[in-house]
């Protein structure tokens, strides 16, 4: 074993542990990189689960779906005769493939061109900030950082008597890899990936049911804003069925008999193909060894503080292995600002102002407090809300559902949190982000000129809704 120093050594190469070390090497820190993961060629494939099997896979699934849907659907209305559409899923998947692979070797490139020593294999964190490093290809050796980042991310959960084979029961590297389309998928989990990924396959053809164990749908946004989302996904065939409890499934003659209970009553539904998405946890598991002095919470997440030190001096966790949102945009601002901190700047996270997004058609995307948690918390605000049916461009575009509804402070007017369902609110959520990050108000919003005619104009008319002077509908 021989011995190598650095200043800082990062355990996991995702968007939280590649944005860490790219921000550090940028304030000038000898920076080691280690990352297990290998594509199917077996070359290194930074970037996470985000990259590889999570956010710019299903994406480019969503994409792709989402274009032989609008043909077969929407084109008709702006005229536009097309016949014979056929479906060609090898190359879609070839397609998402090449855009994965291009982000790989693009990453590989800053890395090098940022003078980041990257390894492509297993790290360990020893006492004193040892890292043992495991290369696929080459000798186990120790390296030592003055200090440490734990970024190794998060794996799905499972559910006993469902077991994943990523052949016909599926979790999500499974679900973004399914040769043909499947006549009937079944999903377990109505959350962030069975919306996204029972879109997918519900737009190429598929029977698409959804068993979700919870009696809610979407507890995270407004009741309203869930019965809009509901009856959009309805409307598109996805049969989403709430309190189920899945007690098993078995493979027979080549389907998957999915056994729950729903109501009072006991259910067997036969699939080509099951998905699991119930959620994930921390990769903790073989990542400290016994002496390392770092504790994980009851859940399994590396135990951090609001500045994701851990207990231990000079070792830091971010990302989907500690408490917060398991989002990739979460992840890599906890490691820029962990760098920065390193680096001696000041290092900032705000969790309260994380965007959420969820990629089906009508996108879903909000940020801040909901209705039930403004309540909850006894805070008294105005709410305003506004329809793209009622504006000018999503009518023109043929894509006018969902609406925006947007929570202000009723005393200061200060923006506590907005919820979008329409087209572009992946993109139309960052207005309300800046403005709560400048703690601005709906008012600020309201007197803020928007381009007509565009979707944002429907951001500018709930801000006028909450004080009640919306131009284009009856307030
Ligand atoms: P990860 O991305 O999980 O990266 C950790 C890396 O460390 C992995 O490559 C892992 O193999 C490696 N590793 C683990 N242990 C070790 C070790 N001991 N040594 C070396 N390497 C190790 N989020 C969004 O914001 N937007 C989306 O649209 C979105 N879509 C998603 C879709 C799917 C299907 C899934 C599954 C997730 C999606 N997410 C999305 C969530 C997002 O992928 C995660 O929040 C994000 O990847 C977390 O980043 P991370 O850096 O903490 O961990
Ligand atoms: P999720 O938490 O979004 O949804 C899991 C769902 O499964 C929940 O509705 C839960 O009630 C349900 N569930 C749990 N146990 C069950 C059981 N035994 N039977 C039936 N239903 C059960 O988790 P996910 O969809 O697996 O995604 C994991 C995480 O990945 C997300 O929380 C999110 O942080 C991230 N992600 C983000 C995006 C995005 O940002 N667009 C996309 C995909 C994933």
């Amino acid at each position: 074993m021989s011995e190598q120093q650095f200043d800082l050594i990062v355990i996991g190469g995702g968007p939280g542990g590649y944005a860490a070390a790219i921000r550090a090497a940028q304030l000038d820190l000898n920076t080691l990189l280690i990352d297990d993961r290998q594509g199917e060629d077996g070359k290194p494939a930074p970037g996470g689960t985000c990259l590889n099997v999570g956010c710019i896979p299903s994406k480019a699934l969503l994409d792709s779906s989402k274009h032989f849907h609008h043909i077969q659907h929407d084109y008709q209305d702006h005229g536009i005769q097309v016949s014979d559409i056929s479906m060609d899923i090898s190359k879609m998947l070839e397609r998402k493939r090449g855009v994965v692979k291009q982000l790989n070797t693009g990453l590989i490139q800053l890395f090098k061109a940022n003078k980041i020593t990257f390894v492509n294999g297993r790290g360990k964190l020893f006492a004193d900030r040892q890292v043992e490093v495991s290369p696929h290809e080459g000798e186990k050796y120790t390296a030592s950082g003055a200090h440490v980042i734990l970024a190794a991310g998060s794996v799905p959960f499972t559910i006993p008597n469902v077991e994943i084979d990523n052949k016909m029961i599926l979790d999500n590297v499974g679900a973004l890899e399914i040769p043909d389309v499947p006549k009937r998928l079944g999903v377990i989990g109505a959350g962030v990936i069975g919306l996204e990924m029972g879109s997918v396959w519900s737009r190429l053809g598929s029977e698409v049911i959804l068993l979700e164990a919870a009696d809610e749908f979407l507890p995270v946004i407004d009741r309203d804003m869930a019965r809009v989302a509901q009856r959009e996904f309805k409307k598109q065939g996805l049969d989403i069925r709430m309190s189920c409890k899945v007690s098993g499934a078995e493979i027979k003659d080549d389907q998957v008999h999915v056994h729950y209970s729903g109501g009072d009553d006991e259910h067997t539904e036969v699939f080509d193909k099951l998905l699991v998405a119930v959620g994930r946890r921390a990769a903790s598991d073989d990542l400290l060894s016994d002496d390392s002095g770092v504790k994980l919470t009851e859940r399994g997440q590396v135990d951090i503080d609001d500045h994701c030190r851990t207990g231990t001096k000079g070792v830091w966790a971010i990302g989907d292995l500690v408490r917060g949102p398991m989002l990739a945009h979460k992840a890599s601002e906890e490691g820029i600002a962990v760098a920065e901190t390193i680096a001696g700047q000041a290092g900032h996270i705000n969790l309260e102002t994380i965007p959420w997004v969820i990629y089906t058609d009508p996108e879903i995307a909000w940020v801040g407090r909901n209705e039930a948690e403004l309540q909850q918390a006894g805070i008294e605000y105005n709410a305003g809300s506004f329809p793209f049916a009622a504006t000018g461009r999503g009518l023109a575009m043929g894509n006018a559902s969902g609406q925006v509804k947007m929570l202000a402070d009723a005393e200061t007017d200060e923006l506590l949190g907005c919820q979008i369902i329409g087209a572009n609110a992946s993109e139309l959520i960052s207005e309300i982000v800046v403005t709560m990050e400048f703690h601005g108000s709906a008012e600020d919003l309201a007197r803020i000129v928007h381009a007509h005619p565009t979707l944002s104009e429907a951001v500018h008319e709930a801000a006028l809704s909450v004080d009640k002077r919306a131009i284009h509908k009856a307030n």
